[in-house]
């Protein structure tokens, strides 16, 4: 049985050449035009962009982290003052990841010494590595009910169950949210994919129970929630298809593509390819953690509507800053040659940043460590992601996206 659409998704355009489509998602804060690029608050702000500057900007969503929030300030709190919404005073369409992912980054990343999550899952919080090594020994351990787990801020003992996930979520108020999943690592062997992969599906359908159970309930700040399921299955092929199948199967308002996306482009790509096609094509699928330029492509042409991604705020606070040109569209501030650079980051930019400011004094801001700096910088590059997204939308609906994949990537 389908559950009720908190969420309508329409279908603009299909594009003829490839499996790319242009949409809109409704929800309960506003329309998401797709496909479209959701910015990361994982602690229900973008890091050091205040929420009133981000609607100028053309931003259309953003992703908070559930088990960031239910550790500080907690959902009772933000329930309190009126959810996410209420609390943030961002008022447009937003979603809450479930924490799963950070019980995958806290439990197997630490397990296996990987220490460089980053690379394995784009999408890292950096705080996140650093818990890793952060001395609380083994930090989560995975039992059938859910993930038990102790507070990266005070080492208090925790417990993510499928279902307390959920109420966490309600009380959180996103119009987006999402299921308790196991993320596995690409160290992990076939087995214990297939068996995560398993218990991902289990805790899928309690979740799906629960969320049911408390639609309609008084008093929570969004009763308009929609629940995406997430595939999982690592970069195994036949791992992918079911899970897709499976998920698809018990019937959400959405779906998401999670976990391991393999250890190259190249592995993502067959990811997408393998699942994309087994969701169903009237609602709308989010591709997690993924961002860079040259994936959102790969990511759009396979059928992908929304994404979020972590690192076009980070790169930024970086130094490093989106401009179109040159093999990957970037430059790192900090470089000497930008000392007395008198032109804007990007001369076609259209920000509040490369109106007023040259290369030459945002390099100085940085390399003086000026706060200033990484609100402008975090700025450009996501005007810059949101314009390039409008650009892909455009080209869509003309059929012609392959064209501007290759005038943004003449050699892919
Ligand atoms: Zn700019």
């Amino acid at each position: 049985m389908e559950t009720a659409n908190a969420l309508s998704f329409v279908i603009d355009h299909h594009e003829r050449t490839s499996a790319a489509r242009t949409g809109r998602l409704a929800t309960a804060h506003g329309v998401v035009r797709t496909p479209a690029f959701v910015a990361v608050a994982t602690r229900a702000s973008v890091k050091a962009v205040e929420p009133a500057a981000l609607r100028p900007l053309g931003l259309q969503a953003v992703i908070a982290n559930t088990y960031h929030l239910h550790l500080r300030p907690g959902e009772e709190a933000i329930a309190r003052l009126g959810g996410l919404h209420g609390f943030s005073g961002w008022d447009g369409p937003t979603m809450t990841d479930s924490g799963g992912f950070q019980v995958f980054s806290l439990g197997a990343g630490k397990e296996h010494g990987v220490g460089k999550v980053a690379s394995i899952f784009p999408g890292a919080d950096p705080d996140e590595r650093r818990a890793q090594s952060g001395g609380h020994g083994s930090l989560v351990r995975l039992r059938e009910d859910g993930a038990a787990f102790r507070s990266i801020i005070d080492g208090s003992l925790r417990q993510f169950t499928p279902e307390s996930v959920i109420t966490i979520q309600r009380m959180l108020g996103a119009d987006i949210i999402l299921p308790l999943d196991e993320c596995t690592s690409p160290l992990h062997d076939r087995a214990y994919t297939a068996a995560a992969m398993e218990r991902t599906h289990r805790w899928a359908r309690r979740a799906l129970a629960a969320f049911r159970l408390l639609d309609g309930e008084p008093g929570v700040p969004n009763p308009r929630q929609a629940l995406y399921g997430i595939v999982q299955g690592g970069a195994y092929e036949a791992l992918r298809i079911r899970s897709a199948a499976e998920i698809s199967a018990i019937g959400f308002d959405g779906y998401a593509i999670g976990g391991s996306l393999g250890r190259s482009k190249d592995d993502m790509r067959c990811v997408l390819e393998w699942t994309v096609p087994r969701l169903p094509d009237d609602r709308p699928r989010h591709l997690l953690g993924i961002g860079e330029i040259e994936d959102l492509f790969a990511a759009v042409e396979r059928g992908i509507d929304t994404f979020d991604c972590a690192a076009p705020t980070r790169c930024a606070r970086n130094g490093t800053v989106f401009v179109r040109g040159g093999e990957r569209h970037r430059i790192n501030l900090r470089n000497a040659r930008f000392r007395t650079d008198d032109r804007p980051i990007d001369p076609d930019c259209d920000c509040p940043t490369c109106r007023d400011h040259s290369r030459a004094y945002l390099r100085h801001l940085l390399t003086a460590r000026e706060l200033s700096f990484y609100r402008l910088a975090t700025i450009h590059n996501l005007r810059f992601i949101i314009r390039l997204m409008a650009e892909i939308r455009a080209a869509i609906e003309q059929d012609r996206l392959a064209a501007l994949h290759r005038d943004w990537f003449p050699a892919a």
